[in-house]
């Protein structure tokens, strides 16, 4: 075992080691803090994770939690460990962008839900992290500031639209981050850069303070290097909240922790054996070799350690793509409908004749290409005429998917697929092609149509040693089954805390 000294940074270690470093007064939240600063100073101009840091507040909150470890009080998990968060989640005086030249100087005056669930946790909120203009990606270079690079291979890209928030934890940053996944956002990043990354159920995390992009798919999603720490920033985020109409109202028996644990998941299953379900529709086509490979190589794994797997069919979920396409330009349209320049937001400077005009000039200088292809494409298949038509028939094909799911858990307790059909790929090879682009979420998008939990984690590496995913599913608010076949998972194949050799810190603490 490695000797831990008060001077050791703890930036390679995992959230909870971290947090528990701090409770026992091996180190403080404070030096945690400094020591992550100067890691970020060190790399971020290479990696370009953050569009803004938060070190005041930061620094309040880690203080705060030295305060307590001081007068000998016990801190609540996770307390002192820094985290980062992705900027179209509102923090109270910080500047919110979503990553688009419309919200460039928007400050949030009020605190999303999960980030007053991360104060009252005592986690230090280091910063904002870069995404996609309105989540709207899978590589985050739509953003209007800047691009963010893959650790892995810095001529890549992180995969989007959470692309900050994945990069940050890959680099050693933090060990925990929060996303927002509508149609992969968070488990796309997740696989391309080697981390663990949860959609949770749609309801369970509140979406009070995330700025919206389709509502009836968003959810704020934990990433971090082990299915334990992700398990464990879910206790802190899950919850009902009564400002989101949306939010279930759901109590795990246990703590998602608890879950994270392959003992734990006999006694869930009911003393029956695992019995995991390969998709048949996601197993093979349009994939590259090296993910199929992996993919076959994991279902192997699940055999060895017991499970029984079977190949089924879910009918559709290759053209839930389609449908996609549909729902989220819809309610992202009518979203987006509020950003006019005039209550939030960038004016233009040009001269203009009436209040249309403003609108107009507003909007087509503030929103990039793709949100612009997004409205337009929402606003004409909600369209009158058109209606029934798109929006009508995507509605009527995600209800068939909800329905193909339940008739798989009668059979399986998890699904699995290779979470993204590539590794990561090279800056600017899809920018020009955005089918190409939508592609990458085939995966995982219908996860969030049809509102159930899904995990994407390390399964292995390419010839070029880039990271490969798998994503896992679950029924329904099942996300104590999921944490466990992770963790099972997770065990056998031994790939956690994973941080490029160029990004492990030294261990050299500035204090
Ligand atoms: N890449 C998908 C899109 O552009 C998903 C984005 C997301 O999950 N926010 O819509």
């Amino acid at each position: 075992m490695m000797m831990m000294t008060t001077n050791t940074p703890f930036l390679n270690q995992s959230a909870l080691a971290v947090h528990q470093a701090i409770q026992s007064g091996e180190t403080t939240a404070v030096s945690v803090l400094d020591a992550t600063y100067v890691h970020i100073e060190a790399h971020e101009a290479q990696v370009g994770a953050f569009l803004s840091l938060t070190k005041d507040l930061a620094y309040d909150y880690a203080t705060e939690v030295d305060k307590k470890v001081k007068a000998g009080e016990k801190l609540p998990l996770l307390a002192g460990v820094p985290i980062a968060v992705k900027d179209n989640i509102s923090v109270q005086g910080a500047k919110t962008t979503c990553g688009s030249k419309i919200l460039e100087t928007y400050v949030a005056p009020y605190d999303a839900t999960v980030v007053k669930q991360l104060k009252d946790r005592g986690m230090p909120i280091i910063g904002k992290t870069n995404l996609d203009e309105f989540a709207m990606g899978s590589s985050t270079e739509n953003s209007a500031f800047q691009l963010t690079h893959n650790p892995w291979n810095l001529n890549k890209v992180p995969g989007g639209s959470s692309g900050g928030s994945a990069a940050c934890v890959s680099a050693g940053m933090v060990s925990l981050s929060l996303g927002s996944d509508t149609g992969g956002s968070v488990r796309q990043p997740a696989s391309l850069c080697g981390l663990v990354g949860l959609k949770p159920t749609y309801g369970l995390v509140s979406r009070f303070g995330l700025v919206a992009y389709a509502s009836s798919l968003d959810q704020i999603s934990p990433f971090g290097r082990s299915v334990a720490d992700v398990a464990a920033l879910l206790d802190v985020i899950a919850g009902h909240d009564a400002n989101d109409m949306t939010s279930a109202q759901f109590k795990p028996e246990t703590p998602y922790l608890n879950s994270a644990n392959p003992e734990a998941l006999p006694q869930r299953l009911g003393g029956k054996k695992l019995k995991v379900g390969i998709i048949a529709e996601l197993n093979g086509e349009g994939m590259d070799a090296s993910v199929q490979q992996a993919f076959q190589q994991s279902v192997k794994l699940f055999e060895a350690q017991g499970a029984e797997v079977v190949t089924l069919s879910i009918g559709g979920i290759r053209e839930m793509m389609a449908a996609y396409y549909i729902i989220a330009p819809a309610e992202a349209s009518s979203n987006l409908a509020r950003f006019d320049g005039i209550r939030y937001g960038v004016r233009t400077k040009e001269k203009v004749e009436n209040v249309y005009d403003l609108f107009r000039k507003n909007r087509s200088e503030g929103f990039g290409a793709e949100v612009k292809r997004r409205i337009l494409l929402g606003t004409f298949a909600l369209s009158s005429g058109y209606y029934d038509a798109y929006y009508g028939k995507a509605q009527a094909a995600r209800r068939l998917l909800v329905a193909e799911f339940e008739k798989a858990w009668q059979q399986v307790d998890v699904l699995i697929c290779p979470t993204s059909p590539t590794t990561a790929f090279d800056i600017g090879a899809k920018t020009d092609d955005p089918i190409t682009m939508y592609l990458s979420d085939v995966a995982t998008i219908p996860i969030n149509l049809a509102g159930i939990p899904a995990l994407s984690l390390p399964c292995g590496f390419d010839e070029y040693h880039l990271p490969i995913g798998l994503q896992i599913m679950a029924p329904k608010f099942a996300e104590t089954t999921l944490l466990g076949v992770a963790s099972l998972f997770e065990d056998a194949i031994g790939l956690k805390n994973l941080i490029p050799s160029a990004f492990k810190s030294t261990g050299v603490c500035p204090v």
